[in-house]
């Protein structure tokens, strides 16, 4: 049976083009700099996102610790999203390793953070307070449904946030899907924030790794900050090849994952049963819900569609996130389709 992993872009395997550039990839002891594959993966990095330097990473989630780590000091403050990955997802890192203060404004349905909010979470200089030093954006924001975040809004928070004298790091694990949704290069939704995260390993196919992007200084504080981390790597220039494949061949492409995610909303749709969230899909995620009406629990209908070898990400009672990616071809659009349907038949 064919396995149909909608769970997340995460599941993805890196491409043959992948693996042969892997096992030819030239190599070097990083931590000494002398990784040519690295180097060009971090140079090709910094040069698509627009900033000066790039640092690459072994996960999304480090990416993000060894931003807001290079960028605050213990017992600074980092305003982000009651959804935001970092506050949600990276088990509290930036509190239990860094010391940083996290001050959580509600995310906005299309995934914002109200402006008006941001500027009334911004600190006085009281010796009461934690100092404001950080905001953090994510885009595409994960859990309020893979929504894009326009160009105008990040640079109306990049104005704000360098008026008041703070830094603005974006979250970007999947700033390519956004771009390509947006029909903008990364370059521009990253000219305004200070620092950027992207993952490699996602939509990108690549195996391992996160490129972290910014000024040549706050790389070089990044830098010292990852080796402390335990993430200084070594010959990982067989992980970097696959990264610059990603980044060479795989940005294009993710308009197909975004035009398949749109057929599997389309035939949910028409399935009894089913009531995709409004809006769905911004990017290549459909979030979705059966009703109570159907009789079954959340256990139940992920097994009948894991018996049809179709993998869902539970996001909650009754509730599915089901992600499209490189592995995803129309085929498998349509056997989920069907398994679904096969599996919310009144029994
Ligand atoms: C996946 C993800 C990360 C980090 O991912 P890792 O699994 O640690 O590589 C960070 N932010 C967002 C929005 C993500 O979706």
């Amino acid at each position: 049976m064919n396995i149909v992993d909608l769970r997340s872009d995460t599941v993805t395997k890196p491409t043959p083009e992948m693996r042969q550039a892997m096992a030819q990839a030239e190599v070097g002891d990083d931590v000494y700099g002398e990784d040519p594959t690295i180097n060009r993966l971090q140079e090709m990095s910094a040069e698509m996102m627009g900033k000066e330097a790039g640092l690459f990473i072994p996960s999304g989630t480090m990416g993000n610790l060894v931003a807001v780590l290079a960028h605050c000091q213990r017992g600074d403050e980092v305003i982000l999203g009651s959804k935001a990955h970092t506050f949600l997802f990276e088990a509290g890192g930036i509190s239990a390793l860094g010391g940083v203060h996290s001050c959580q404004l509600a995310s906005q349905p299309d995934g914002t953070l109200a402006l008006e909010d941001i500027r009334a979470a911004i600190r006085a200089d009281d010796p009461h307070y934690p100092i404001t030093r950080l905001i953090a954006l994510e885009n595409t924001q994960n859990r309020c449904g893979g929504v894009v975040i326009g160009l105008e809004y990040t640079q109306a928070v990049g104005k704000l946030a360098h008026e008041r004298g703070l830094s603005l790091h974006l979250d970007g694990a999947r700033i390519f899907n956004a771009a390509v949704a947006l029909g903008v290069s990364a370059r521009e939704l990253a000219e305004p924030v200070d620092s950027v995260t992207f993952c490699l390993s996602k939509g990108l196919s690549a195996p391992v790794g996160s490129v972290l992007c910014g000024s040549g200084e706050f790389i070089q504080r990044a830098h010292r900050i990852r080796k402390q981390l335990g993430g200084g790597m070594r010959q990982a220039g067989v992980l970097a090849a696959a990264g610059i494949i990603a980044l060479e061949k795989m940005v294009d492409r993710l308009a197909e994952d975004h035009t398949r995610a749109k057929h599997l909303a389309q035939g949910l749709a028409n399935i009894p049963g089913i009531v995709l969230d409004a809006g769905t899909p911004y990017t290549n995620m459909v979030f979705m819900e059966f009703t109570e009406e159907t009789g079954l629990s959340t256990r139940q209908v992920t097994q009948r569609l894991a018996e049809q070898g179709v993998l869902v990400g539970v996001v909650g009672t009754r509730r599915f996130r089901l992600v499209t990616h490189y592995w995803i071809d129309d085929q498998a659009v349509e056997q989920a389709i069907a398994a679904f349907a096969a599996s919310l038949r009144a029994v």
